[in-house]
């Protein structure tokens, strides 16, 4: 089969490309994606992403390499293997990063990639329930809602970050990130919002464009060094469609660098030792793995209701109703509705620690089910990390998942940055405001007040935050796997278009960020093709 544009998983940037790729109908499109239609019904309900976070029927399930510096821990890594990808399993916290991410962008070289440059995008991608302005928009496809219940513990929350000097920001994904405040999360009218309902299924019905779920691609086919198509396999058969235009990778920072990988782009080293014939050398790919690190303390609360107690029994019940009948309560929140911005050290330009508040907690360490008593979590993020992972393919075989390391903690500056988050997390529980409800910490527990203390849990306990990036960088330096304009370097046809181009990632939950990408993506090209 023949197409223009054949695009490789249909995730947060994917559905944005197909969508906007075949707005021209004389654009052939072809979205190939791995896992099924997105008809699980908990995709929908918001607070159901407890139900799919390792449900392998949407799911990758991935897991990490021993860590070293985490104790040789293995992390479990979810990643949406559906329509819409990891926007239909995630927690649907909005935000965009900070100003100083995007300028830091363009500064490494990546032109066109500035706050400035980035702006329009993110305005282009949203309605927000605030109207438009000059910072959000009113009338694009995702809708970005104001959904945080005003809770007892929830206000007890902001007060307790104004009370150690943390200020209320307004608008968290204004030009300044820093303070405490309301996130917006990607959901309208109390149901989740993927790409693929914002992007996808409004286009489905377009000729010019061909959506295979369930298909996983094997590789990208080469003339020389000119991307022609993909072989996939579907249906228990092994298929080929050939592209006269691009083939995108939007497969993500696991899969993308794996797919590369398994077309001959990479180290030829590495690539050799799979048995894989190079194409192209290309060092950078699946290296330089950015992600943002969680260590989470718990404790008991009092005086409040958390998710804990509202999903239990009749209360339960009643939260059921109150959803079926008024889309209204706890089955409409994201994973958390209020998060601090804060500078670990006063010299910073900006926040380099992001301190998420759930009012929610599991009833143990590594069990995913919700403890009986309500209880709060505050998830210690440092949003800066210095250390720098991996992801290759390990085998040659498509099916076999990727090697993925982290180096979670692996500088002397990540772990003090570590420490210093679950400090502040601390203090913000033990603030007057937060007096009628603090009951005790349950994790790490007040026998662990020495840094090495605090440093230990993190290293048992903490993990990856979800937010892999960076593994097929833009720049235009040695390592750099694409260029500014999601081209990669050295062969032609061939681009990524997902969260694995962000030189660095943005400093905060990177779903926003990825649509934007695939918004600008497709900017440049239909910009090139319409200049052609
Ligand atoms: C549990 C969880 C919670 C999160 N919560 C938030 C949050 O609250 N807010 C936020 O901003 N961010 C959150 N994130 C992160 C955010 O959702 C991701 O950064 C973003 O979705 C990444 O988009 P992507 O397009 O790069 O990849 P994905 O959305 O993962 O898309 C990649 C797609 O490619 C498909 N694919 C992969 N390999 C192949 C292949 N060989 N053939 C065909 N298809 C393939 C996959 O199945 C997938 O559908 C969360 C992540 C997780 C895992």
């Amino acid at each position: 089969m023949a197409y223009d544009y054949i695009i490789v998983g249909a995730g947060s940037a994917g559905c944005v490309l197909a969508n906007r790729l075949s707005a021209d109908p004389k654009n052939r499109v072809l979205l190939l994606e791995a896992g099924p239609e997105d008809k699980n019904v908990w995709i929908h309900v918001p607070l159901g992403y407890g139900r799919n976070i390792d449900n392998p029927a949407v799911n990758w399930c991935f897991e990490s390499q021993p860590e070293e510096y985490c104790h040789g821990q293995r992390y479990f890594l979810p990643r949406g293997k559906v329509l819409g990808g990891t926007s239909s399993i995630n927690g649907m916290v909005y935000v965009r990063g900070q100003v100083e991410d995007f300028d830091g962008w363009a500064q490494a070289g990546c032109r066109g990639w500035s706050y400035d440059d980035v702006l329009p995008y993110f305005i282009k991608c949203e309605t927000n329930s605030r109207g438009a302005s000059d910072l959000h928009g009113g009338d694009g496809p995702l809708q970005i809602s104001d959904v945080g219940e005003e809770t007892v513990i929830n206000r007890a929350m902001l007060a307790a970050g104004q009370e150690i000097g943390i200020h209320f920001n307004p608008d968290i994904n204004g030009r300044v990130q820093e303070g405490i405040g309301w996130h917006q999360a990607s959901i309208g009218k109390g149901r989740r919002c993927s790409t693929a309902t914002a992007y996808l299924k409004p286009v489905r019905h377009r000729k010019n464009l061909d959506v295979q779920p369930e298909a996983l691609v094997r590789r990208v086919l080469f003339d020389g060094k000119r991307a022609v198509g993909v072989e996939y396999d579907r249906s228990g058969s092994r298929h080929e469609a050939r592209a006269g235009g691009a083939v995108i990778l939007s497969g993500g920072a696991f899969a993308s660098p794996q797919i590369l990988e398994l077309s001959g782009i990479g180290d030829p080293a590495r690539l050799q030792t799979l048995g894989i014939p190079v194409v192209h050398d290309l060092p950078g790919v699946g290296e330089n793995l950015q992600d943002h690190f969680a260590a989470h303390l718990r404790w008991r609360v009092k005086n409040a209701r958390t998710f804990n107690d509202r999903t239990r029994g009749l209360r339960a019940m009643a939260e059921g109703l109150n959803y079926i009948l008024r889309r209204k309560g706890v089955l409409t929140q994201p994973t958390f509705a209020i998060a601090a911005y804060i500078r670990t050290r006063p010299e910073l330009a900006s926040p380099d620690v992001q301190l998420q508040f759930f009012t929610a907690t599991y009833k143990a360490l590594g069990d995913r089910s919700l403890d009986p008593e309500p209880g709060v979590t505050i998830g210690a993020c440092p949003l800066r990390l210095e250390g720098r992972g991996q992801v290759h393919a390990q085998s040659p075989d498509h099916r076999a998942p990727p090697a993925i390391w982290h180096n979670l903690l692996a500088t002397e500056g990540d772990r003090r940055t570590a420490v210093s988050a679950m400090r502040t997390s601390r203090a913000l529980m033990a603030t007057e405001a937060m007096k009628p409800h603090f009951e005790f910490e349950t994790t790490p527990g007040p026998d662990a007040q020495a840094d090495d203390e605090l440093l230990d849990y993190a290293r048992r306990f903490g993990r990856s935050c979800l937010h892999p990036a960076s593994t097929c960088k833009m720049g235009v330096d040695a390592m750099a796997v694409v260029d500014p304009s999601l081209k990669v370097h050295g062969v032609e046809g061939l681009r990524v278009a997902d969260a694995s181009v962000m030189p660095n990632v943005v400093c905060g939950n990177t779903n926003a960020a990825t649509i934007m990408i695939g918004e600008k993506a497709a900017d440049m090209i239909l910009a090139e093709q319409n200049s052609s």
